[in-house]
């Protein structure tokens, strides 16, 4: 039987696990292509025009796999992914969403993933997909078990300094990117699947990387890093993407060897708008920049912001920024 997984959204935090767990049940995983304008084109044609870029995107996937005679298309109704914390809402209408706009769906398995209180029904439903595929309760237990270390070993190797993009090819065993050191240390956040998709990021990381600069992400350091920092905010983030990208943020503020961070926001998207602004506001000693992109951004504007901020973070290092300073205080006035 064949399993279609769109590549976008969850994909880049969770493709090893369900991709594991339906090899493991015996089927075989088929995932879209990369996003490119066409992906674009077709998800912005057949989706509301209020909805965030990233999902256009990923109806632009499930349109794809639509053509590929797919026996099912997984595509869970994601609402918590750890106790006490939630995934944006859009998540949650994913199913509907596509039930309602796309014709000629594949049969989906919309399991609903919620375990901010308890984990009982997400096992309850993992016994319901095994049993799709002729599965024992326990075959299926075992292979949503092998998923998840799989899931931690992609982790582990985006650990190394890779995009979650990169640490998903190279956890299917393509070679590891040569990286050259650069002379700035830049923290790249966004939610990763704006972030690590080439296409909407419009490469982001990868012009960073060829003008210069050392790329640190969430998935760098330790959750329990990130956690101690984002403890700090007077109210703690319900979001579970958001409070990564504060406390990843709050943890840079400390290092000195980090040069600036970049934020890159998507045109829409209501949590971007809340966590950049609480980024931008509490990060006072860090050079801060703000990408927002939509479906019209142009590329030379993106490549001229970068350019800038990277010039302008090497002649503040240099000491050599004359009596404007990228960050907003005047270096030479006492
Ligand atoms: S967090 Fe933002 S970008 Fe992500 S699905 Fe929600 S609205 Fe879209």
């Amino acid at each position: 039987m064949k399993v279609g997984i769109p590549r976008g959204l969850f994909f880049y935090y969770y493709y090893p696990l369900w991709k594991t767990f339906f090899n493991d049940l015996g089927a075989e995983v088929i995932v879209s292509r990369e996003t490119c304008r066409f992906t674009m084109d077709q998800g912005i044609e057949m989706s509301v025009d209020e909805i965030c870029l990233p999902v256009k995107v990923y109806f632009g996937h499930v349109r794809e796999l639509c053509g590929q005679k797919l026996d099912y298309l997984f595509a869970p109704r994601l609402v918590s992914v750890e106790p006490k914390a939630y995934i944006c809402p859009k998540f949650m209408g994913i199913p509907d969403m596509l039930a309602a706009c796309i014709k000629g769906l594949p049969p989906l398995i919309d399991i609903t993933v919620d375990v901010s209180k308890t984990n009982k029904y997400l096992q309850r439903d993992i016994e319901r997909i095994g049993a799709l595929f002729n599965c024992s309760k326990r075959q299926a237990e075992r292979a949503f078990a092998h998923g998840r270390f799989e899931n931690y070993r992609c982790l582990k190797i985006a650990q190394q300094g890779y995009t979650m993009a990169e640490a998903i090819r190279i956890w299917e065993g393509q070679e590891r990117p040569v990286s050259q050191k650069g002379d700035l240390n830049i923290c790249v956040l966004g939610h990763g699947y704006s972030l690590y998709d080439d296409h909407i990021s419009m490469n982001l990381i990868s012009r960073l990387r060829n003008m210069g600069c050392n790329i640190h992400m969430v998935e760098t350091f330790a959750a329990d890093e990130i956690e101690k920092e984002a403890a700090h905010m007077p109210k703690r983030v319900f979001w579970t993407l958001g409070r990564k990208l504060v406390g990843t943020a709050l943890h840079m503020e400390k290092r000195p060897e980090i040069d600036g961070i970049v934020y890159l926001a998507c045109f829409g998207c209501g949590p971007d708008s809340l966590i950049g602004e609480i980024i931008e506001r509490r990060v006072q000693n860090k050079p801060f920049m703000l990408v927002t992109v939509d479906e019209h951004t142009g590329e030379g504007g993106v490549l001229t912001r970068l350019e800038a901020f990277c010039d302008m973070l090497r002649r503040r290092r240099m000491q050599d920024e004359g009596n404007l300073s990228p960050h907003g205080e005047c270096l030479y006035s006492h």
